[in-house]
């Protein structure tokens, strides 16, 4: 008889590393294929303890083993191998071909639903939106490492001839990637994906709706009801509830207990908060987000123009929002950009959106990285070693991308440090932080908090499954999968399927 199956490979029962692989009579198709930071921090750590083999991720079941729901395996990650020849620092990537064909779709470039892509072999379609395969592969070219996970993305071109990070060309990447467009319907073998734009903390972020031969399926990704790309979420739902909607593959990772607050509510009381501190006499506003939050770096940008301050970044962000100025990205990007590219019309764009305000005192770069010091003075901006903030002028707002450790860093006396990151930390990131408090509170720097979820809270989860109305829920990327049992289905009659990693589910 003929079938579906849904098969959970991670995002079961915890937050992230989302692998769900759907297989319907001759189609093969992988929702996300994230990394499950908790499971890599069970054996891995930041730098001494690295993964040095795609075997080392396997054994530890990092990179879970995946078969089709006949439990036949068809397909290999790729290896690495290092070159033969004493002096040869070189290696080579081993690929085999997958025994059958398959692909994958990409929610959006948060690593925990993207990163063990990287480990598929090249001949596997990667199906992504535009901002994810820039977001996600900026991070390679920035960093130049040389972890397994840099070698794997890395294309061999690139490791003979090196690269110019001037521009990201497809072709430095090893894998297979290929754009999708919101509202644009695609096919993977026999099964008919209809992408929707939906809001999250990063830009580029869908939810998909599947159409197989007998049922429809709906997975939502990681989503909010608010900000700046909310009008899409609400349009994917409202799609959604006119059509019959057979499986709903959910997140509800705000279930349990979570602060509420909007994108909106994170602006105003970051800007009471520097206002005062400059009235005051603070001369740095170093504010700790994701380079990928680009909504959230467009916000403190504004703050920076109203209050005349002077704008400095940290290179991952610089590049990234680089690349989206040079490229089609500009056009599409809802929220303004900083001009670290000179540009008019961004000037515009900004002035429409703070009235009055009028272009930050002066641009800067915090950089290592020569190539990247270059990008950065080509385009006029200022640079500055990462390791002496006191050599940025005063009244300047800074936006890092990671937590800075203290201890060897050059500080102005009167900074203050906001930390506008998830607070949904794992144990180990829970530690990084309490190292990061310790050390600000002794080297005399004041710390804040401030942030608003990149998902939906419970209130809106409860709208949106009520405006679907699914004839089955699967509860993913949560810790409360039983919520979805003793409320939706107890109080909404809806069906839910509590989904086990490993374990095929038959639609
Ligand atoms: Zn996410």
């Amino acid at each position: 008889m003929y079938k579906v199956f849904l098969t959970p490979y991670g995002g079961v029962n915890r937050i992230g590393g989302n692998i769900f692989l759907l297989e319907d009579s001759n189609s093969k198709v992988f929702l996300d294929f994230g990394l499950d930071f908790e499971k890599y921090r069970l054996y891995f750590d930041f730098p001494l303890n690295l993964p040095k083999t795609t075997s080392d991720l396997i054994i530890t079941g990092v990179l879970p083993k995946i078969c089709s729901h006949d439990e036949k395996q068809f397909f290999q990650y790729c290896e690495l191998e290092k070159r033969e020849g004493k002096r040869s620092r070189g290696w080579n990537v081993i690929e085999t071909s997958p025994d059958e064909e398959f692909s994958v779709i990409i929610s959006h470039a948060h690593l925990d639903h993207v990163a063990n892509s990287i480990f598929l072999p090249s001949s596997v379609p990667i199906w992504l939106s535009t901002f994810s395969r820039l977001s996600f592969l900026t991070r390679y070219l920035v960093k130049r490492g040389s972890t397994l996970y840099d070698k794997l993305a890395l294309s061999t071109k690139i490791k003979e001839k090196g690269y110019g990070i001037e521009k990201l060309e497809p072709e430095f990447f090893r894998n297979n990637y290929q754009i999708f467009r919101n509202n644009v319907p695609f096919k993977v073998q026999d099964i008919l994906v209809e992408p929707y734009a939906v809001d999250h903390s990063i830009p580029g972020a869908f939810g998909f709706l599947l159409r197989a031969k007998d049922s429809s399926i709906a997975y939502t990704g990681d989503f909010r009801m608010h900000g700046v790309a909310e009008f899409f979420s609400k349009k994917f739902f409202e799609k959604l509830s006119k059509e019959r909607v057979d499986y709903f593959i959910c997140e509800g990772t705000n279930l349990g207990l979570n602060q509420v607050r909007d994108e909106k509510e994170v602006e105003s009381s970051i800007e009471q908060v520097l206002k005062k501190f400059f009235d005051h006499g603070g001369e740095h506003a170093i504010i700790i987000l994701s380079q990928t939050n680009i909504d959230r770096i467009s916000k403190m940008y504004g703050i920076a123009r109203k209050m005349g301050l002077n704008f400095y970044v940290s290179d991952e962000i610089f590049l990234l929002i680089y690349y989206i100025l040079s490229g089609e990205l500009k056009e599409r990007i809802i929220s303004p950009l900083p001009a670290i590219v000179k540009d008019p019309v961004l000037d515009k764009k900004a002035r429409e959106c703070w009235p009055g305000s009028n272009e930050v005192k002066s641009y800067g770069v915090i950089a290592g990285d020569m190539e990247l010091i270059m990008l950065a003075e080509k385009q006029s901006l200022n640079c500055v070693n990462e390791n002496d903030f006191s050599k940025i002028p005063h009244k300047s707002m800074i936006l890092l991308h990671s937590l800075p450790s203290m201890l060897h860093r050059r500080f102005l006396k009167n900074s203050l440090i906001i930390v506008s990151t998830t607070e949904h930390e794992n144990e180990e990131a829970l530690y990084d932080l309490e190292r990061f408090i310790n050390q600000a509170m002794l080297v005399g720097i004041p710390l804040l908090r401030a942030h608003s979820s990149g998902h939906a809270s419970v209130i809106e989860l409860i709208e949106v499954i009520k405006t679907v109305k699914p004839r089955n829920l699967i509860p993913v990327h949560t810790q409360h999968q039983v919520f979805f049992k003793s409320y939706f289905e107890k109080l909404l009659n809806v069906n839910v399927i509590v989904p086990k990693e490993g374990q095929p589910i038959t639609l």
